[in-house]
This record gives C-alpha cells, structure tokens and sequence, in this order.
C-alpha cells in the first residue's frame, strides 16, 4: 500500500516508523522539517506539502488538535488535489463537530474518512502497542485494516459514523483525567495526616485500584514524574473541553468536567503545559498547602 503521513510529534513520529518497519511505502509531511528528516533517515520519502502526502492508496494523519487539522486538511487544500477513492484515517483526538464536518468534506470530493483516534502514550506507538478505536465506511476500514494492525495492539470498531469513534475517546480521557484528580486529591488528603502519598498509592494501586490508567498515572504523582511529558497538559486540557463540548452539544452536563477544566487552566497558568497532565496531581497538593512546611 502507498501511504501519506501527516503530523510527526510524539505520537506520529513513532507510529510512521512502525508503519516502515511493516513494508509500507509512507511518504511524510510535518509543519517542522526536522522530524521529516529524521524519517526520511529510516526510510520514508519527504515531501514538502500536504498535498504530496494527501496521494495514494491512504494517508494518515495525527495532528495536535482541530486547528492543525483545519490548517493542514482543509485550509492547505490538499483535499482539493487528492485522488477520488483516497481514504483519510485521521487518528488524532479531535472534537465530533469537526469529524462530522471533515465527513461532508471528503464526501463532497469522492474521497472517504475514517476516524481511529488511539489510547496509549507513545511508549505505546513505540511498541505498536496503540488501542485503536475505528468508525467509518465499513469497506474503506477493512481497506485500512493492516495499516492500524502494524500501529496497534487490537482494533476496536464503534460503528460508521467517523464522530462516534471520537467521542469514545474523548470519553475515555474524561475518565483518565477524572482518576488523576481522584487520585491527587485522595493523596492530599492522607498527606495533611503525614501519610506519604507513595505508600497511599501503592496500597491503592495494587489492591482496589489495580487498573492499567490508575497504575501509570498514580505511579508518576506518586514519583512526581512529571517530565518529560508522555502526554502534555495542554493536550489534556484540550481533550477535557472536547468532552464539555460534546456534552454541551447534547445537553449532557459533565461536572467532573469543569473541575478538571480548572485544574488544568491552573497548570498552564503556572507555566506548566508542557509537563505531564498527571501534574493534577501537584495541583491538588499546592491547593491543600502540602508545598508548604505544615
Ligand atoms: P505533539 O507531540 O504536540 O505533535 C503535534 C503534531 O501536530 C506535530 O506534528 C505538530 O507539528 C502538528 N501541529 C500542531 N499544530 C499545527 C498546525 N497549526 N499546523 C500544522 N501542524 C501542526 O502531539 P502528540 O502527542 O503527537 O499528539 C497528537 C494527537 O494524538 C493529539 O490529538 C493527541 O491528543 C493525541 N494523543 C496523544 C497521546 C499522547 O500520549 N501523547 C495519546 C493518545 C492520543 P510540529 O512538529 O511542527 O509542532
């Protein structure tokens, strides 16, 4: 299969090179050269537009946010140049208005769209270890199908309808970043008793809480592990305004949702956003005054 990739930053970087590993011919485009050459070294073909990667059977794309993908699929006007009967598989987190809205787009030029926005950091895209949740035409997934296998652990189809995929995710990370709040909170509290929080979190951890997102996150607030971030709170405060979107959109109140909002507005307002978004954890504890002699 002739492949595009767009969007090589953390995750992108680490899913393109599995892609080459697996025999793919990928050609890849990023807004930064540095990570495009970093490919070309393992193999990949640079190009110098989107367009040249928008070619072929299929092109992927892993962009930060619904800006990037505005900028880069729509507003560059690689779309407008891009063969009919090409698939798109967008795999970054991005709203449901915009999935719902690049759908007509692809529609309305002959081309298909597939949403497989992924769970896992990107020691997980390293590894090819990704959670894959895919919605689209069932023809252009099963067309895609041995791409998302050399990037992910297992598949897991929600149906044709590209948005739904995307809100599964965001969903999910809802309840990642309402269980790092629970926990930095919860640590806090046995910290105000002189409970140190790694000994809390290792009882936690591995008796009620022995959950794979409990035992990453509490691990890092236990070792305040906060850089380099495996996922930036920037991105994290991103994906909790997609779910209080999405909620908005439907009369859903979420609000778990608005104290995470909060938290994480404190992070960035601390300078904090390229730390990890486990940094809620050091946010519940400056709020209980544990940065200060007791
Ligand atoms: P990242 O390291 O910040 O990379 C973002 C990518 O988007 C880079 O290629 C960046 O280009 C590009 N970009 C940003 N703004 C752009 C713009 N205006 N125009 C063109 N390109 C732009 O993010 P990441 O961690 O790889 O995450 C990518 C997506 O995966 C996000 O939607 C994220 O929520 C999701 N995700 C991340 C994780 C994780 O743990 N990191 C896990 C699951 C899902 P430059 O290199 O030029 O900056």
């Amino acid at each position: 299969m002739d492949i595009g990739f767009v969007g090589l930053g953390g995750m992108g970087r680490a899913m393109a090179l599995n892609l080459l590993r697996s025999g793919f011919a990928v050609r890849v485009w990023n807004r930064s050269p540095d990570a495009v050459q970093e490919l070309a070294g393992e193999g990949a073909r640079a190009v110098t537009t989107p367009a040249e990667a928008f070619r072929g059977d299929a092109v992927i794309s892993m962009l930060a946010d619904d800006a990037a993908v505005r900028a880069v699929v729509l507003e560059s006007g690689a779309l407008d140049s891009a063969p009919k009967g090409l698939i798109h598989v967008n795999m970054a987190t991005i709203s449901a208005q915009l999935a719902a809205e690049l759908v007509e787009a692809h529609r309305a030029r002959g081309l298909s769209y597939v949403a497989a926005p992924v769970f896992g950091r990107p020691d997980a895209a390293a590894a090819a270890k990704l959670q894959i949740i895919v919605a689209g035409n069932p023809a252009a997934v099963a067309k895609i199908q041995p791409l998302l296998e050399a990037m992910g652990q297992k598949v897991w189809p929600v149906g044709d309808e590209p948005e739904r995929a995307n809100v599964v995710k965001i969903a999910g990370n809802f309840m990642i970043a309402s269980a790092i709040e629970a926990m930095g909170e919860a640590s806090a509290l046995v910290g105000a008793y002189g409970v140190e929080k790694a000994e809390f979190l290792d009882i936690m951890l591995n008796t009620l809480f022995a959950a794979p997102a409990y035992k990453v996150y509490g691990g890092l607030i236990a070792e305040e592990r906060y850089e380099p971030a495996g996922f930036p709170l920037r991105l994290g405060l991103k994906d909790v305004r997609l779910a209080l979107g999405a909620g908005d959109a439907r009369n859903v109140p979420l609000p778990f949702g608005s104290v995470l909002r909060d938290g994480l507005l404190e992070g960035m307002a601390h300078g904090w956003s390229e730390r990890d978004w486990s940094s809620l954890g050091e946010i519940a504890a400056r709020r209980a005054g544990l940065d200060k002699p007791r």
